[in-house]
């Protein structure tokens, strides 16, 4: 039997690869860069490991899905290790809310920022606790191939209001607006603008006291290899450096995959785990059904972009928790901004990430491996030129974190690097630059969003952050359930 390709070994590109080879579906994997994980890329320098991007892991039971289904235990390739509190919350004004599972930790606090809210918090938990049953443990794994699909689900979101933005529903329980801000960011974390995304995305409240939010020993990048070990005791072949270049038709079926070297791989079906706009602009543009859907594509609003700063000290600052959100002085304007301005706005807010909080082994003995990022305009918003713009940001960022956070960072630093909207384009081949795919409001989403297969070429599935679900490390793990169980009906006949 010809091999099936899957094109990129993001969480996703690794996610199905496990579930087709499990099934017996021989799977080739082609990763154009020299690591698997994708957004989960790991730098190494001087001692210092670096996760490049997700971090926070929540939802363990659809990672343990995977090895369970191969008939393995997640034990002997991967720790998880719980993280307390999920996440420090800091103000410019000095206030603090570390946010966790402890409800009556939680109360606690909320009541300190105001009385009323408690009882406005218990109900905001109810209604994303609906929505998280509804939206994720329903719908998060089910391909939307028709519009009836969508229709089905229509009086469940009606009911729950999903027309609403995040932010307004969380307005609707809690007064106080620091609190609102502390249960609407969180769909940032999957590229959704709090003030437009559906309020369907308060689920990740739900999900993350479900089932906590953990860390993977070793790194994020050590879950990636741990899935890749995976992949590969089942017998899947995982090829680096093997970028992908053209997908070779015949009739609307894809007949082979070309790769840059010039190779050509016959194959039965390909799902892409690259960019959808990569794929079907540059992988099949030469193809009329690829040109019209690029062209279609092109026209949806995507994601915010991320600037991302990497950096070793040889220092570690034990008063920091291991995530921290640094609220700047602007929120509903900066996301504004950031979602639709083309500048860069004077302020930011940041997410702090300190790894060695949970796990020293990231960094030599007494340092400290840190990341801090920034959302920022795509380029299609704001075509900016990082190569400016970056050393700029990273400045003012250091020196930022220097005064509220970090004291002594700069004469700390041992090792640095940046990684820009630039970088985004030209090393995850995204378009504009953006870091979550096409952005997750309701007119884009479910039936709206790029299909699990294609409906025009019937051996073309996609999977990752730009299909459904959407973005995240459980959003592209549910999006690899969705498409496996398509490519299953077909290859497995
Ligand atoms: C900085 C950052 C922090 C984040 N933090 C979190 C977090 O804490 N928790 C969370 O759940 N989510 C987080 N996310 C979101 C999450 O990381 C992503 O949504 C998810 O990892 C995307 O996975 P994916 O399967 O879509 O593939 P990607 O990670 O996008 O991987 C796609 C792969 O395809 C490869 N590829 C592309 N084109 C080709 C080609 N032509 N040939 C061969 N290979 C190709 C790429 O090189 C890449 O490796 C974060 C994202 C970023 C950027």
């Amino acid at each position: 039997m010809n091999k099936t390709v899957v094109i990129g070994a993001g969480f996703g590109g690794l996610a199905l690869a496990i579930r087709l080879q499990a099934a017996g579906i021989p799977v080739l994997l082609l990763e154009q860069r020299d690591k698997p994980g994708g957004r989960a890329y790991v730098y190494q320098d001087r001692g210092f490991t670096f996760d490049a991007g997700p971090t926070v892991i929540t939802d363990p039971s659809a990672i343990e899905e995977l090895f369970t289904l191969a008939g393995k235990r997640m034990s002997d390739y991967v720790d998880l290790l719980p993280v307390t509190p999920f996440y420090r919350l800091c103000w410019e004004t000095g206030q603090v809310f570390d946010y966790d599972n402890d409800q009556a930790r939680l109360e606690e606090q909320i009541r300190r920022f105001n009385p009323r809210d408690v009882e406005g918090y218990r109900r905001f938990l109810a209604y994303s606790q609906a929505v998280f049953k509804e939206g994720y443990l329903k719908l998060g794994t089910v391909p939307f191939l028709s519009f009836r699909d969508m229709l089905r689900a229509g009086p469940q979101l009606a009911r729950l209001q999903a027309w609403r933005s995040v932010y307004s529903m969380v307005a609707k329980f809690i007064e106080d607006e620091r609190l609102r801000e502390a249960f609407s960011f969180h769909s940032l974390l999957v590229g959704g603008n709090p003030f437009a995304t559906s309020s369907i995305y308060t689920l990740i409240h739900a999900l993350e006291r479900e089932w906590g939010v953990w860390f993977a020993r070793g790194g994020t990048g050590a879950l990636v290899q741990g899935l890749v070990r995976l992949f590969q005791d089942l017998g899947g072949m995982l090829e680096l450096n093997a970028q992908v270049d053209r997908l070779e038709m015949e009739g609307a079926r894809i007949r082979a995959v070309r790769l840059a070297d010039g190779r050509l791989i016959e194959t039965a079906a390909v799902a892409s785990n690259a960019d959808v706009v990569h794929t079907y602009e540059k992988l099949l543009g030469h193809h009329p059904a690829g040109a019209a859907r690029a062209t279609a594509l092109k026209r949806k609003r995507m994601s915010n972009s991320l600037f991302v700063l990497y950096f070793g000290l040889n220092h570690h600052h034990s008063q920091l928790a291991h995530h921290t959100v640094c609220f700047g002085p602007r929120y509903k304007a900066l996301i504004e901004d950031i979602f639709h301005r083309d500048t860069l706005s004077e302020d930011f807010s940041l997410y702090l990430h300190a790894p060695c909080v949970t796990d020293p082994s990231l960094a030599p003995p007494g340092c400290g491996s840190y990341y801090v990022l920034a959302p920022v305009p795509h380029l299609g918003t704001a075509n900016l030129d990082w190569t400016v713009e970056g050393p700029r940001l990273r400045d003012r960022i250091f020196a930022y974190l220097e005064q509220h956070y970090m004291p002594g960072l700069r004469s700390q630093l041992v090792t640095q690097r940046m990684f820009t909207p630039f970088d985004f384009r030209d090393r995850l081949s995204a378009h504009h630059g953006s870091a979550f795919s096409i952005e997750p409001i309701l007119r884009q989403s479910a039936w709206f969003r790029p299909h699990n297969r294609d409906s025009q070429i019937p051996n073309l599935y996609l999977v990752g952050a730009g299909t459904h679900p959407g973005a995240g490390i459980p959003g592209v793990i549910g999006s690899a359930k969705a498409t496996a169980g398509l490519m299953l009906e077909t290859l497995s006949q």
